[in-house]
């Protein structure tokens, strides 16, 4: 009796911790938080100012002595201190919202299935200090096929290509766990950076990172596809250092982004070489499921597709597939306890 009143009022909550985007799901409530995964720090003092939306809003407007960085794109815990701060503000936040009286609370978090122990240990050490009561970790891609209600534990291979905004992930999975996987370098970001790259070379135009990102959005693909897409663009005239607008189109920035384009599908292709037939047969069935936010490039299901010769589903709303997934597993602990690979205290998350 009392076990089953503690189980009803202690809180778990979910967390998918992205090199561009922290989601935060509170069991029996959904997604409670979606913000932007960037700090502003004072380098005078080291103290910081903004975290989230209102931090990603400086981007490009402050001062010399304060930069705004996203600390997760180089790995989970490149920066172990900032990691903590993040998750320290967020858990903090919906604890405050929704159980101020409540105990310290339980989080589940997703971390790239690439992670060393070092790296996991280091991830639930921050989770504990930022104040969470017990941390157990779950592999993005398996929370992504949660996310996608694919049948994780039959003894069938799923294939989840999760493309963020500092990683890709290429894993296939069975049988509740992760039988290979791959996390590369090259996401979201880097097709920025393509268009940064595009502008200067060809046109001696300098673009901001997020002037890049909204072209890349707008009007970028990775197919030839029917519809002609055009835009205005504006920049810096790197000879004159005056601003300069021009129009670019759909052709232009797909080649721009092939650079990036190009190495994901490699990858991919190469994944599903090394993959038992066993499981291709089984993929080949289900199709290749595209998550995360630069899964949304136009047309990349298709090459996709086309190139590794399998079908290729993109998943309904990609950017909250791993925190749904990990909402997935805190709704029904019974079933999917097994999935969480790693615990602060114990093992038990009830
Ligand atoms: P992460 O899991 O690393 O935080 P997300 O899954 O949130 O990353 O995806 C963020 C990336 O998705 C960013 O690089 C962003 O530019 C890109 N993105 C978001 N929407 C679109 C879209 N409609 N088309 C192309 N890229 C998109
Ligand atoms: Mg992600």
């Amino acid at each position: 009796m009392l076990n089953k009143l503690f189980g009803k009022i202690s809180h778990n909550i979910g967390i998918d911790l992205g090199t561009a985007n922290t989601l935060v799901y509170v069991k029996e409530k959904g997604i409670v938080i979606n913000e932007p995964s960037v700090v502003a720090v004072n380098k005078r003092t080291g103290q910081i100012l903004a975290i989230g939306k209102e931090a990603k809003e400086m981007v490009g407007k402050t001062p010399g002595h304060i930069i705004v960085s996203r600390p997760l794109v180089g790995g989970v815990v490149s920066d172990f201190e900032t990691t903590e701060q993040i998750l320290s503000y967020f858990i903090e936040k919906v604890h405050k919202d929704s159980f101020a009286l409540l105990p310290r609370p339980r989080v589940a978090i997703g971390i790239p299935s690439g992670v060393t122990e070092v790296e996991k240990r280091a991830v639930i050490d921050a989770a504990i200090s930022a104040g969470a009561r017990e941390a157990f970790l779950i592999d993005e891609p398996m929370a992504a096929a949660i996310g996608a209600r694919l049948p994780v534990q039959e003894p069938a291979g799923n294939m989840i290509v999760d493309i963020g905004g500092g990683t890709t992930e290429v894993a296939i999975i069975s049988l509740g766990g992760v039988v290979t996987s791959r996390s590369l370098r090259v996401a979201g970001d880097k097709m920025n950076e393509d268009v940064i790259h595009f502008a200067r070379d060809k046109y001696n135009l300098l673009l901001g990172e997020r002037t890049a990102e909204n072209i890349k959005i707008a009007i970028g693909s990775a197919y030839k596809m029917n519809d002609r897409l055009e835009m205005i663009i504006r920049g810096i005239d790197l000879i004159s250092g005056l601003p300069k607008e021009m129009e670019v189109n759909d052709d232009q920035i797909r080649e721009a982004l092939f650079r990036s384009i190009k190495v994901i599908v490699n990858n991919i292709k190469s994944a599903v070489e090394e993959t038992p037939p066993e499981l291709v047969s089984d993929i080949m069935q289900k199709g290749i499921i595209l998550a995360g936010g630069g899964g949304l490039i136009r047309g990349l299901d298709k090459l996709i597709a086309e190139q590794t010769e399998m079908p290729v589903r993109r998943m309904e709303d990609p950017l909250t597939a791993v925190v749904r997934g990990i909402g997935a597993v805190l709704e029904n602990l019974d079933e999917l306890s097994d999935v969480l690979i790693e615990s602060g205290e114990d093992k038990k998350l009830r």
